[in-house]
Parts: C-alpha cells; sequence; structure tokens
C-alpha cells in the first residue's frame, strides 16, 4: 500500500526509469590517483561501458521507442564524447554526477568548485544545464541540497525516503527527490572491484536480476515508481542486458507502465500539484544541525 500514489498518465499503474550511472574509469582514478592511470585491468572494465556498452543499451531504447535518463561525471563526458553524443541524439537526459565521481562527503570543503566544475563541462559538452543529480555512492550531504536548489536543479536522486517520488523543503527552496534503494542497484549483485574495496560474489545475470523484478510487482501492483541504479559496465554486458531487454518487450507488451526520463516524471509533478491533482510527501530539510549527542 502506498498512502499517497501518483495518478501517473494514461492510466498507466507504475512509472519505470532504467536510470544509468556512467562512471567508465572515473572510478579508479578517484580512488587510486597515483596510479590508476598504469592499472589497465580497472581501466578496460570502466571504458567497457561507454564504449560497448552504451551503444548496446541505446539501440534497445531506440527499437523500444523509450527515452530514458543517464548520469555521468563529468570528467566521463570528456573522456567520451561519442557516447555523451549518441546519448544526447536519442533524446535522453544527461544529469549531474560530479566531476571525477568524487565522495561529496569527502570533499565538503571544496564541494562547490567540483559541483561547479562539473556544471561547466554539462554546459560546453551537453549544451544544456542539467535538470537532475545522482551523488557519487549516493553520499549526499546538506551542502550538495543547497548547491542543488541554489543553481535551480528540479530534482536529486541519491535518497530513500520513500517508495515514491517525495519533495524535499528546505528554508532555501525545494526539489524533488527520485528515491533510490538499494535492491533495485545492481552493485550488490554485480560488483566485483577489489581495487575499490568491493568484493561482492557475482551472481548469475537471471539471479541478481531476479530481484529487480519483484521489486518492479510489488511497485507495479501498489501504483507506485520502479527505478533501476544500474552501470553501463555491469548491467550492460552481454547476458545481463539480454534478460534486460526481455524485461522491457515483455511488460511493455503484458502492462500498463509509463517508462519515463526522470525529468518528465518531474515535470509531469509539478503539472499535477498546478491542477491540484496530487500533493507530494514532504521531509523537511536540513534533518539536524548537528551531531544527536551533546
Ligand atoms: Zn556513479
Amino acid at each position: 500500500m502506498i498512502r499517497n500514489p501518483i495518478p501517473w498518465p494514461n492510466g498507466a499503474k507504475c512509472a519505470c526509469a532504467i536510470t544509468f550511472d556512467m562512471d567508465a574509469d572515473s572510478l579508479i582514478h578517484i580512488s587510486r590517483p597515483d596510479d590508476a592511470h598504469d592499472r589497465l585491468y580497472p581501466i578496460t572494465m570502466g571504458r567497457y561501458g561507454p564504449t560497448v556498452a552504451i551503444p548496446r543499451i541505446l539501440d534497445t531504447y531506440e527499437r523500444m521507442g523509450i527515452r530514458q535518463s543517464f548520469f555521468i561525471p563529468a570528467w566521463c563526458m570528456e573522456q567520451y564524447p561519442d557516447a555523451v553524443e549518441m546519448i544526447l541524439k536519442g533524446g535522453h537526459e544527461i544529469g549531474h554526477h560530479g566531476y571525477l565521481h568524487e565522495d561529496p562527503i569527502e570533499t565538503k570543503d571544496d564541494q562547490r568548485m567540483w559541483f561547479e566544475r562539473a556544471l561547466d563541462v554539462h554546459m560546453k559538452i551537453a549544451g544544456v544545464k542539467p535538470r537532475g543529480y545522482r551523488a557519487p555512492v549516493y553520499n549526499v550531504n546538506q551542502t550538495v541540497i543547497d548547491l542543488l536548489v541554489e543553481h535551480g536543479f528540479k530534482y536529486e536522486s541519491s535518497l530513500m525516503a520513500d517508495d515514491i517520488p517525495y519533495l524535499m523543503r528546505t528554508d532555501k527552496g525545494e526539489l524533488y527527490e527520485m528515491p533510490v534503494h538499494w535492491g533495485t542497484d545492481d552493485w550488490p549483485p554485480f560488483a566485483h572491484y577489489a581495487e575499490i574495496g568491493y568484493m561482492m560474489p557475482v551472481k548469475a545475470p537471471s539471479d541478481g536480476l531476479k530481484a529487480f523484478w519483484e521489486e518492479f510487482d510489488a511497485a507495479y501492483d501498489a501504483g507506485g515508481f520502479f527505478m533501476l541504479i544500474v552501470h553501463p559496465f555491469l548491467t550492460g554486458r552481454l547476458a545481463r542486458w539480454r534478460l534486460v531487454e526481455k524485461w522491457i518487450e515483455e511488460t511493455m507488451k503484458t502492462k500498463n507502465v509509463w517508462f519515463a526520463r526522470l525529468e518528465d516524471i518531474a515535470d509531469y509533478m509539478d503539472g499535477l500539484r498546478e491542477a491540484q491533482a496530487w500533493s507530494p510527501r514532504v521531509e523537511k530539510l536540513p534533518y539536524y544541525d548537528g551531531p544527536v549527542l551533546k
């Protein structure tokens, strides 16, 4: 049960977003800055995303006639302009995902510099200011929220306070949250990356993805929101993507869902609020003004 389900367009029972975080090899450069440039295995594991997986994913989307959202560290946009061009050509959305996948909690003091440096790259390469943001490793802090509000972002997508999109309100303004959770993220089932501290037992494609489809079934029955948070170098691999593609095909055939970019979902919610047809649940931020133990 969802207490304030969103009346999706055309009677759709669920909104679906497959969001890819195209991190490429930024992950190894940010975590091993001194020698990453000469670690060819993690570089190639990351490069697989923009060079091999992205064309495959975009081909599926084109055949299915859907447009989706991608989050890309700005350094990766500079490094892989062909992938960016293909994504934009397909009518997809590119959101802000840091500059070199720096963790906002770790870069607290110079967060504005990193954030605005990335924004400049978006303007230069994509020609538009991104409307959405996802924090590297989901590590949003209040500084990030304030920067997003200051720069007129429409939504954030790294937090977990609800099943469906909600509103975050601060004294300075508001933002939608497109909530994530670990049950629909491909890192736990598929990431195996000792160099950055992850040693996950890699699951069979059908086993790892099965967890996602169970999440979808629950979201669908409740009239909710289903979002995958996936990575081209993990879920864009041949066997996994083949199964995702089959799922999209089957879902479009047999279910009434709305596959949409996150920015379209945000705009749609604006319309509902203007028409007084629905109100989002509000989370007031900041949550705390200091450590809770004084
Ligand atoms: Zn990422």
